[in-house]
């Protein structure tokens, strides 16, 4: 999948490198002491984004591992933080906010200083952390490569007052199934309609083929969660995400889901000109949107209410009590889906006191 590997001097000695490098055996790899020139190389590409996605660059993290979300602003965020351990991402959904937000470095970079890593995260057991892999890149898509997964997952497990989320799109679980002790970790999918998927979200896992892993890793006593985000309209999309959710539960026991989030497509005016441009035939930017309080661009508020009652109720027909919550909305939009005011504190802890009580009974 890789046509350029380059490895950062700084890390050509650490195990993890050499681990990753004899999974690429049958690329050529280059050594760089300047990671800046190999960047600004593919930059100057014609399509950056794409070129990107098939250079990766083993390197160290130079910053901190652990970071805030970035959330945005005047909505209702979650408090989360992000592991940092990869940046940008070897699938491609049209609306991927990455295209913008990693606008001057579109490489794939792994960071395989992860002693540098377990040194930071010493401080865990302090307080109650929610944290997760998935916001800068897809979490699985190339664990196959990077065995993060066999680290960070028995690393985390041994912390008391942290759980973490892997997000993905894709069907990549091998390496989670041969990892007994997993007590604190949930595995997410992101959904789509079939439409979506096949329209938008080039290089992931079919619906499928994400349920049927979702179904092995609820067989292996994973927790789950789930993700209609973002949830797109378009003529009849009522239809396809009812039947979404119908097939999300045929296929998993409520019990066994942690979360689900809902978000309607928004995005940074700066991404529109990277969609059109580099997905001439999609017709998800040209809907009405207005200019949110973050800048960002979004459905209506009516239009985003409708939409999350109707999912919310689809989901109340096979659950009272499964834990929904909307991601980067406002308190209004709150009020008007769940019947409260929420606030960025009140989600982040109700967030967590989910988790504490959904661990503290197991997934049976
Ligand atoms: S899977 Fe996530 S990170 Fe990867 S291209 Fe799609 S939206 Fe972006």
């Amino acid at each position: 999948m890789f046509r350029e590997i380059w490895v950062d001097e700084k890390v050509k000695d650490l195990k993890l490198t050499d681990n990753i490098l004899s999974k690429v055996s049958n690329i050529p790899i280059k050594y760089t002491k300047d990671c800046s020139t190999v960047i600004s190389k593919i930059k100057a590409s014609l399509d950056p984004v794409r070129k990107g996605k098939k250079v990766l660059l083993l390197t160290q993290n130079k910053g901190p591992f652990l970071v805030s979300c970035p959330g945005t602003k005047n909505y209702v965020c979650c408090g989360y933080k992000i592991l940092n351990l990869t940046t940008n991402c070897n699938l491609d959904c049209s609306y991927c906010i990455l295209q913008a937000y990693f606008f001057n470095n579109p490489i794939i970079q792994i960071f395989t200083n992860l002693d540098s890593m377990s040194n930071e995260l010493n401080f865990l057991n302090d307080s109650f952390y929610r944290i997760g892999t998935g916001e800068f890149t897809d979490s699985l898509s190339l664990d196959d490569i990077t065995g993060f997964t066999k680290f960070i997952i028995p690393f985390f497990t041994q912390k008391k007052n942290a759980i973490l989320e892997l997000k993905t799109k894709t069907a990549n679980i091998k390496n989670l199934l041969n990892i007994k002790d997993h007590k604190n970790i949930i595995i997410s999918w992101s959904l789509n309609p079939p439409k979506i998927i096949k329209e938008e979200e080039s290089g992931t896992a079919s619906l499928s083929k994400r349920l049927e892993s979702a179904n092995v890793c609820e067989t292996h006593k994973y927790a789950l969660g789930f993700h209609f985000d973002p949830i797109i309209r378009y003529p009849n999309w009522e239809k396809d995400y009812k039947k979404l959710i119908d097939t999300l539960f045929s296929n998993i026991n409520p019990e066994h889901i942690i979360w689900i989030s809902l978000g309607t497509l928004r995005f940074m005016p700066t991404l529109k000109p990277i969609i059109e441009e580099r997905f001439p035939n999609t017709s998800i930017i040209y809907d009405e949107f207005i200019t949110g309080l973050d800048d960002k661009l979004r459905y209506f508020k009516p239009i985003r209410i409708d939409i999350y009652q109707k999912v919310l109720s689809w989901i109340r027909e096979y659950s009272d009590n499964v834990f929904v919550y909307l991601c980067m909305e406002s308190t209004n939009v709150w009020e008007k889906v769940f019947g409260y005011r929420q606030t960025t504190a009140g989600l982040s802890n109700a967030l967590d006191k989910r988790a504490k009580e959904f661990f503290k009974k197991g997934v049976k």
